[in-house]
């Protein structure tokens, strides 16, 4: 189904299609931009070269986070207008190069919170690249609970020292930043004694070690802090005011994608058909309703992205849709990933030769899907809010604390 978003978008549409055509350099169909960004596509030679240039011609067009505001160097494009340029991103089939996690989650946090002078310094500096961030929330005794967040931060001069410990944090090794959240008030409520701070991650008190997956990859480590400093100037939203600031990090992170997840799941999808009619399948009663039981995942998540495309064209936020949509798809890609192993049969069960811990496409769908429904919000926290803030049901009662 095609949406008629009417004239002005229709425009932008054209405009962006064809300037995907001029632009496009050779080499780049289909690369997956989250691997990219994380260091794990493998890309050499002509590819690497050809990324390199498309990251340059995005950035000289401002479409590297482009839904900033022109101030710092993005396009100041709406919710709607960043459905549609994801849309013609894939629908070409090249990367929409981005910045991780400081596109996704610190930036429109320090949109949000910051004061004008950490907009001018921080901003312009995730669009060019020049700092990488990482995720600092989770710790070994608190990730669901996050507002018990034990990692101290005290003030000395005009610096903050911090001091404790980070866990599951993901490209980590990748980074030269880390956005932390810590506590520099433990004499008060929990949640009302937290900072946001962004600290520089190399030279600076905090050993990183790699945690291995069970996909075979290090995605990510765990720290060590002791004595790192930032200036205050590195504090988002004030001192003691970090809870705020992280959940509003916490919304993008579980929404941000809902008006386009479908995108790579359907071409996900129409692999595994492919996987499917391969291997001599697709006449089997099972796997044909097994993959249209996916198949109609993938149109509810579609759906339910143009019901969040709606809120955002009416200038309302995509409230409680964000975890509905965060538990859709993660559950989903969980479920896909085991259809996916039982398609291949007995082959699924081998790994593929080759140095260090090779796994094949489908080994790791159905391997990195497992963590879908952790990170982000698990999906039982997912179900709290939903039932909660959504559904108006009464609240969870408290249990025992853990040890
Ligand atoms: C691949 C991956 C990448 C990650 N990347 C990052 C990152 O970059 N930065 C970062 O800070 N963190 C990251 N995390 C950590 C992630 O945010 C936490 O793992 C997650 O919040 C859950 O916390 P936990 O592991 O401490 O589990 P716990 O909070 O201990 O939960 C254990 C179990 O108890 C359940 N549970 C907990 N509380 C409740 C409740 N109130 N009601 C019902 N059930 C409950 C949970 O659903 C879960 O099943 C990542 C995790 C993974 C798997």
């Amino acid at each position: 189904m095609k949406l008629d978003l009417g004239p002005e978008y229709e425009a932008f549409r054209g405009e962006m299609s064809d300037w995907i055509e001029a632009n496009r350099p050779d080499g780049l169909e289909d690369l997956d931009e989250r691997a990219m960004y994380m260091g794990t596509a493998g890309l050499t030679g002509k590819a690497a070269e050809a990324y390199e240039t498309w990251s340059q011609r995005l950035l000289e067009a401002r479409l590297i986070c482009p839904h900033w505001p022109e101030s710092v160097g993005g396009r100041g494009l709406t919710g709607v207008h960043m459905a549609i340029l994801n849309e013609e991103f894939a629908r070409a089939g090249v990367p929409r190069v981005t910045r991780g996690m400081g596109e996704s989650l610190v930036g429109p946090s320090i949109i949000v919170h910051g004061s004008e002078e950490q907009k001018a310094h921080f901003l312009p500096r995730i669009i060019s690249g020049q700092d990488r961030y990482c995720q600092g929330f989770s710790e070994p005794d608190h990730g669901s609970d996050l507002g018990g967040v034990e990692t101290r931060a005290v003030v000395d001069g005009d610096e903050v020292v911090i001091h404790g410990s980070k866990v599951w944090t993901s490209g980590a090794h990748l980074a030269n930043m880390i956005f932390i959240l810590c506590r520099t008030d433990p004499d008060v409520p929990k949640h009302r004694g937290l900072s946001y701070v962004l600290a520089p991650l190399k030279d600076n008190g905090i050993e990183m070690r790699p945690l291995r997956q069970p996909s075979g990859a290090s995605g990510f480590c765990q720290e060590f802090i002791e004595g790192a400093r930032a200036p205050l100037f590195n504090v988002i939203g004030g001192l003691n005011n970090g809870w705020r600031v992280a959940m509003t990090t916490l919304g993008h992170e579980r929404g941000g994608q809902a008006t386009v997840a479908h995108l790579g799941f359907e071409r996900e999808f129409w692999d595994l058909v492919e996987t499917a009619r391969k291997r001599g399948k697709t006449a089997d009663p099972l796997v044909r309703q097994q993959l249209a039981w996916a198949y109609t995942q993938v149109e509810l998540m579609r759906y339910s992205g143009l019901r969040t495309l709606a809120r955002v064209a009416a200038g309302r936020p995509p409230g409680p849709e964000a975890s509905v949509a965060k538990l859709f798809w993660s559950e989903y890609h969980k479920r896909l990933g085991e259809i996916a192993i039982s398609i291949e049969g007995a082959d699924g069960l081998l790994r593929p030769d080759g140095d260090g811990y090779q796994v094949s496409k489908w080994q790791n769908v159905f391997l990195s899907s497992r963590a879908g429904t952790i990170y982000s919000g698990t999906s039982e926290i997912q179900r709290n809010i939903i039932g909660e803030r959504a559904l108006g049901l009464p609240k969870e009662p408290k249990g025992p604390r853990r040890s």
